[in-house]
């Protein structure tokens, strides 16, 4: 298909072209074409979205809760109604399956869920008599312009996580999405606009770092929401905090997947693909470390590649195509994770499934590679220390559970990890002491569902208060603390029914 224009941002209300001459391009990585341009927009651009944003804030703090999560509510219907069309996009710009895409999207309906519930945990708290005659309370405000910048990987889902809290809490919100992906996040925004957001609420701006760094140091945005690598996450996290803003950053991921010598085997085998390879490993929740215990190691490499060799490479932008995986983002990104196979071969681990010899006979330019497995990894090779962010599954053997758990304190990051047992007091050993926020018991994915926050912590969380959640509402909004004393009249008649009834 030929290359399409440069896709709109959404300023005060108004879909409009960005005042740049800089674009970046959008692939469909399963055939390697240009499908669309991103424009990379100038600082200038930024100024005009907060600037709307902040013109549209009094009006919509001053909007009533309910009325605010009544528009959630039709976003909702219209994000379910149009929900398979928005897959098909995530499919195309993003690669993943259309069956992934479609539960990418699930994910953000539950998200909009959430939002819609919002009136009653904004509700603050109240004590009366703190002192004789004082009452006490809290109540939550917005914080104002706000905004959140997103990562490649999941299109929708992600800006999903931040803006239906956002924007229900009564704050205005601007969206940067990743310059790689940005035609689903415009689809999903024109619904939002569709289910009666007034004008400035919510505003896209497209970019790289220039677009980035504008956000970040403009007075009027008092809050930043990012998700994406860790190196950025830490760039986000300081320069925002720096300039007094808050700021939660979720980061990239290493998750270990610990297997027990009693683990259920089948079921195991079957998570763990689901795990490393769901989204070609492209998730921050994805198994990207198998860590197997004791004498299970031999049979579990064996039957995992069997498995794992059965698995469908091929493209999913064509309707119903009999795939179960598809191929990376980019070109540089395909290059890198062949490069990590590479090293592994160099550094002496074995390759004993190897997707660098993929083939996708209808489409060579795409941008696959197959799922790989990895043995007789050892803890300071490349591979076992990096994020590698594709279908690429290393081993590396321990002889005990504690020698599991070690492993996991040498690893810079602290998102997700599991274990599979069937053991009791194994698994709450591990749930008690394994280094990461995210925790899963014979689950290949403990991806949390919107009523939970996402934990990540050390390399994978920068901030203090997460994203989803509870925890996002926090976020998003400060509490005023006011105390009221009311004098009686110096006159009163203290024996007036009027004033003290049922006292006389
Ligand atoms: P990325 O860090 O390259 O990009 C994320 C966002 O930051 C994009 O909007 C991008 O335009 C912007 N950006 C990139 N470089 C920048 C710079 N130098 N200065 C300012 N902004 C910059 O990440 P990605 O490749 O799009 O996404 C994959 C990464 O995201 C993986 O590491 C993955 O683990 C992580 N991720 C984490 C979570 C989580 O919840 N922890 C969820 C999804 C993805």
């Amino acid at each position: 298909m030929a290359a399409t224009g440069p896709c709109k941002c959404l300023i005060g209300g108004q879909w409009a072209e960005a005042q740049t001459d800089r674009f970046g391009e959008v692939w469909n990585p399963s055939t390697g074409e240009v499908i669309a341009r991103t424009p990379l927009c100038a600082e200038e651009d930024v100024h005009r979205a907060v600037q709307a944003a902040q013109k549209a804030f009094p009006a919509w703090w001053d909007t009533p809760a309910s009325d605010r999560a009544r528009v959630m509510f039709r976003f909702h219907d219209l994000l379910e109604r149009n929900g398979d069309e928005i897959a098909r996009l995530i499919s195309r710009e993003h690669g993943k399956t259309f069956a992934e895409s479609q539960a990418s999207v699930q994910r953000g309906v539950e998200m909009i869920e959430f939002a819609c519930g919002l009136p009653s945990l904004l509700m603050g708290e109240t004590i009366e008599n703190i002192a004789p005659e004082v009452d006490s309370e809290t109540i939550r405000h917005p914080l104002g312009v706000v905004a959140g910048i997103t990562p490649s990987n999941f299109p929708a889902m992600v800006p999903l996580w931040m803006y239906p809290i956002a924007i229900t809490c009564g704050n205005c919100f601007i969206l940067k999405p990743s310059p790689r992906v940005p035609l689903s996040a415009v689809r999903v925004g024109e619904l939002l606009l569709e289910a009666g957001l007034p004008q400035g609420v919510f505003s896209i701006v497209h970019g790289d770092k220039t677009c980035v760094d504008a956000l970040l140091s403009h007075p009027d945005v008092k809050a930043i929401s990012f998700v994406g690598s860790t190196p950025v996450a830490r760039y986000i996290h300081q320069t925002g905090t720096a300039n007094g803003k808050r700021v939660q950053a979720a980061g990239g991921a290493k998750n270990h997947m610990i297997v027990m010598p009693d683990a259920e085997m089948e079921p195991t085998i079957r998570a763990m693909l689901h795990s490393a390879f769901g989204c070609a490993g492209e998730r921050c929740m994805a198994g990207s470390l198998a860590v197997p215990v004791g004498d299970v190691a031999d049979e579990l490499v064996e039957r995992f590649c069997q498995e794992a060799g059965k698995i469908r490479v091929g493209r999913t932008d064509l309707p119903d195509a009999p795939v179960d995986m598809g191929p990376l983002i980019t070109r540089p990104h395909l290059d890198r994770v062949r490069g990590y196979i590479d090293t592994a071969e160099r550094e002496g681990a074995q390759i004993v499934l190897d997707g660098r010899k993929v083939n996708v006979a209808d489409s060579p330019e795409g941008f696959f590679v197959g799922p790989t497995v990895i043995d007789r990894v050892q803890p300071e090779m490349t591979v076992a220390r990096k994020e590698i962010f594709g279908p690429v599954l290393p081993f590396v053997r321990v002889k005990t559970l504690d020698e599991a758990i070690a492993l996991g304190e040498c690893c810079q990051y602290a998102n997700g990890a599991v274990i599979f047992t069937n053991s009791g007091p194994a698994a709450r050993r591990f749930k008690r002491d394994f280094n990461a926020g995210m925790i899963g018991v014979n689950v290949g994915v403990p991806a949390p569902m919107a009523w939970f926050p996402f934990t990540g912590w050390k390399g994978s969380f920068f901030g203090d208060l997460h994203i989803q959640a509870k925890e996002g509402m926090t976020f998003y909004t400060q509490q005023r603390m006011i105390m009221t004393r009311w004098f009686e009249p110096a006159q009163l008649d203290k024996h007036d029914p009027v004033w003290r009834p049922g006292k006389s």
